[in-house]
């Protein structure tokens, strides 16, 4: 809950310290902020991945716990869940453990190199680019096995342009992660919105639902049609698709601050993302 009384003030990169090669300018937005809403998904092992895709199969999110501090911690971590190492070592001194994650599961920011082979890795991303004011685009009507066209974008009349990062908000990840229709009922956006929001020259895009066609549970691709154009689209543009957002419910109504940092992963085609909304 908001603290009354505490409004914080965040004035988006305001910046003259044009020497300093790490920091850039942006058009001063200031917002104030009372609350910080996390939107990003748990990090666990196991995290479900694109149905029947070798890749996601092959290469499950693994948080493996190699060293515990005691056997009391040892067993409250197997009672939590956590994996834990064949070779676990009781130490006496420090809990330590080893992520694995195939970087396009969960919340995470395809950079443009994930589908452009001369584009920006990951690491080179400019954080002004996701670090931003944002808009929710509201589609409450987008249930189980649905589509998200420009003519339902456009429709909301929410405005989003360049400076801005707007996010797709179907709630479908916020109801549906962890349960199998998650992935099987998933809806997804029609080709021709990565196009739009290119056009637009937004800043990054954000989204709760898959940005192409659920070919995994059998729907067709037109004849000539490319997969993955929502991706090409903005990629090719150099903007970053932040995926699989959740809890924007929780927004409110108007702008916010977007802050969608990805680990910085040299020469990475993607990463899991922390994201976080600075809401009034
Ligand atoms: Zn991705």
């Amino acid at each position: 809950m908001p603290h009354a009384g505490s409004f914080a003030f965040f004035t988006v990169a305001v910046c003259m310290l044009a020497a300093a090669s790490s920091v850039s300018a942006q058009s001063p937005v200031q917002l104030k902020y009372t609350r910080v809403v996390d939107l990003t998904l748990p990090i666990e092992s196991n995290m479900p991945g694109i149905p029947g895709l070798k890749s996601y199969a092959e290469n499950p999110s693994s948080v493996t716990v190699i060293a515990a501090i005691t056997e009391a911690q040892k067993e409250l971590l197997r009672a939590e869940g956590m994996t834990l190492s064949n070779n676990l070592a009781v130490n006496g001194r420090s809990m330590i453990s080893i992520l694995s994650i195939l970087v396009h599961n969960g919340t995470h920011i395809d950079a443009p190199r994930h589908m452009i082979d001369k584009g920006r890795p990951v690491d080179q991303v400019p954080l002004e680019q996701v670090a931003k004011e944002a808009v929710l685009i509201d589609l409450p009507n987008k249930g189980p096995n649905s589509t998200v066209s420009v003519k339902d974008i456009l429709d909301t009349g929410v405005e989003f342009g360049p400076n801005l990062i707007p996010v797709i908000h179907t709630g479908w990840t916020e109801k549906t992660w962890g349960k199998p229709e998650f992935w099987e009922q998933m809806p997804y956006l029609e080709a021709g919105v990565g196009e739009l929001m290119a056009k637009k020259n937004v800043s990054a895009v954000a989204m709760d639902v898959f940005p192409e066609k659920a070919i995994w549970r059998g729907v067709k691709l037109d004849p000539g049609e490319v997969w993955v154009a929502n991706h090409l689209a903005l990629l090719e543009k150099g903007i970053p698709m932040i995926q699989f957002v959740t809890n924007l419910s929780q927004i409110g109504k108007g702008r916010f601050v977007l802050i969608a940092a990805p680990l910085r992963i040299k020469g990475g085609d993607a990463s899991p993302a922390r994201v976080i909304a600075l809401a009034e």
